[in-house]
């Protein structure tokens, strides 16, 4: 499939297998003509150290995917990272941010305060926590991340639901329209990451919709897979290209230092 796989991760972040070499080649065999290394940044601060990479792995990462998206095809390959966003975060992100080279920066929250909502290890505080409220909570750092500019993509917008926690849909219109507006203001995409596909929810993420009232505010749109194994390259991308179709989406986003491409859906 002539489609970019934005969102894949090393063995570098500690929870990921398998070489980079495999992943290329997984692209290629899965057809998918251009992929982005978006791995876990590091951390200067020590924020969630255990599932990023160290920073001193941080020049290997660095050298390593620039000499292979030099003179690269079949695929392409870019250089990005997936930038979590918390408090704080713009005093490091800032600075560091602006003197690198990379291709695609996602922007992601995995935090609520000091929850890691998404972890399976924490997963059992779902259990008491009110979920429209964890929403709002969510929503609001989301409207937070596009408001720092420093990011290109959000990464799975509504993962909240990972393990099938969900307002109504009443609900949740009304609590992502903030955010959603933010994400257009500050001329952000919105990734199709699959990695929901393989989760307790079993959707995209996010929602048709989402999806739609993104649409609505024109925000474009990009694939990613968030690859944890090589396997994974381009997992499901056809169910994610027949969603974006169904939300109105006719074109999606490539990446080039950090520019958009807008290219016709294949
Ligand atoms: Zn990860
Ligand atoms: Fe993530
Ligand atoms: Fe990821
Ligand atoms: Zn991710």
């Amino acid at each position: 499939m002539m489609l970019t796989d934005s969102h894949i991760h090393t063995f570098l972040c500690k929870h990921a297998t398998g070489e980079i070499a495999e992943y290329i080649e997984a692209a290629n065999k899965n057809g998918i003509t251009e992929i982005c290394f978006t791995d876990h940044v590091p951390a200067p601060d020590g924020y969630d150290s255990k599932h990023r990479m160290d920073m001193d792995k941080y020049p290997f990462y660095h050298d390593t995917i620039k000499e292979l998206r030099k003179n690269s095809r079949n695929p392409y390959v870019l250089f990005g990272v997936e930038a979590d966003y918390y408090q704080d975060c713009e005093k490091i992100l800032y600075p560091w941010l602006s003197e690198q080279d990379f291709d695609l920066v996602i922007g992601s929250i995995h935090y609520i305060r000091d929850w890691g909502f998404d972890n399976p290890e924490e997963r059992s505080i779902w259990d008491s926590v009110d979920i429209p409220n964890t929403w709002r909570e969510y929503l609001e750092l989301l409207g937070k991340l596009a408001n720092t500019r420093l990011y290109d993509v959000i990464g799975h917008l509504d993962i909240p639901k990972k393990f099938g926690h969900k307002p109504t849909d009443k609900i949740l219109k009304e609590l992502a329209k903030p955010a959603l507006d933010r994400i257009a203001s500050a001329n952000m995409a919105i990734e199709l990451n699959t990695a929901g596909l393989r989760k307790t929810i079993g959707e995209i993420y996010p929602s048709l919709l989402i999806l739609q009232m993104a649409h609505e505010r024109k925000i474009p749109i990009c694939f990613g897979s968030d690859a944890h194994q090589p396997g994974e390259v381009g997992y499901a991308f056809d169910e994610a290209l027949q969603l974006a179709r169904e939300a109105g989406y006719t074109q999606y986003v490539r990446f080039s230092h950090r520019k958009k491409q807008l290219t016709p859906l294949p």
